[in-house]
């Protein structure tokens, strides 16, 4: 985990000193922005391992930018955490549905901070086995990370990618939301049980494009199931 690259964007400058410090001491490399100009001078320059951004920032705001970066091919990969004021909690869903992978609320602790990146990025990491899984005419291809029907690659986000090789590893099996978490967002997340319901849409709608959203079904007062039948 340690020397991955993170970037802040954050026009709190206070805020910005704050994670400098706590990702600093637990390794990591931070680039920083202050806005949306600055943030896409920077992923140009490199991509980032992973994206923390604030979600009110002067100018374009931190949802649009989330969008932005999600549309494009070139930074689609990379994670994104929202940082939220608790007025705006409300909205988290919204970050969600945006393309962002997790979200913090300030304050913050940089414990809790650094906990939540540590999950976000060993949910984007590659496992780099070799491993094929088949159903449907749906390819998951674990050693290159894609997923593909009919030889058209799916644009799945990295925990919508996670969510469908942990089905496609245990298809008929039918999976509590708790379950889910556990198995794709780790033990120690702080995700709550509503977020596993977003991103199974944002799965199902990328299959639904390609004929296959029938395959993620929902059992009715039990969780999810990946099915082929
Ligand atoms: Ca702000």
């Amino acid at each position: 985990m340690s020397g991955k690259n993170i970037l802040i964007i954050e026009d709190e400058a206070a805020i910005r000193e704050m994670v400098s410090f706590a990702l600093g001491k637990a390794g990591f490399n931070l680039r920083e922005a202050s806005d949306a100009a600055e943030a896409e001078e920077l992923m140009a320059e490199q991509l980032p391992d992973l994206i923390l951004l604030d979600w009110m920032l002067p100018g374009m705001s931190g949802i649009e930018l989330a969008r932005r970066f999600k549309r494009d091919e070139y930074s689609r990969q990379v994670p994104i955490i929202m940082l939220t004021a608790r007025s705006e909690e409300d909205d988290r869903v919204g970050g969600l549905e945006a393309g962002a992978d997790d979200y913090v609320t300030k304050p913050f602790s940089p414990r809790e901070l650094v906990a939540r990146i540590k999950a976000v990025l060993r949910r984007a990491q590659p496992e780099g086995e070799g491993e094929m899984l088949e159903a449907d005419g749906l390819v998951l291809d674990a050693a290159s990370h894609r997923v593909s029907v009919e030889g058209k690659s799916l644009d799945l986000g990295p925990t919508e990618y996670r969510l469908l090789k942990h089905f496609m590893s245990h298809a008929e099996r039918v999976f509590s939301r708790g379950q889910l978490l556990d198995a794709v967002w780790g033990r120690n997340s702080f995700v709550e049980e509503r977020t596993v319901d977003v991103h199974i849409l944002r799965l199902r709608k990328v299959l639904g494009l390609h004929g296959r959203d029938r395959l993620v079904q929902t059992v009715r007062g039990a969780g999810y199931r990946f099915s082929a039948q």
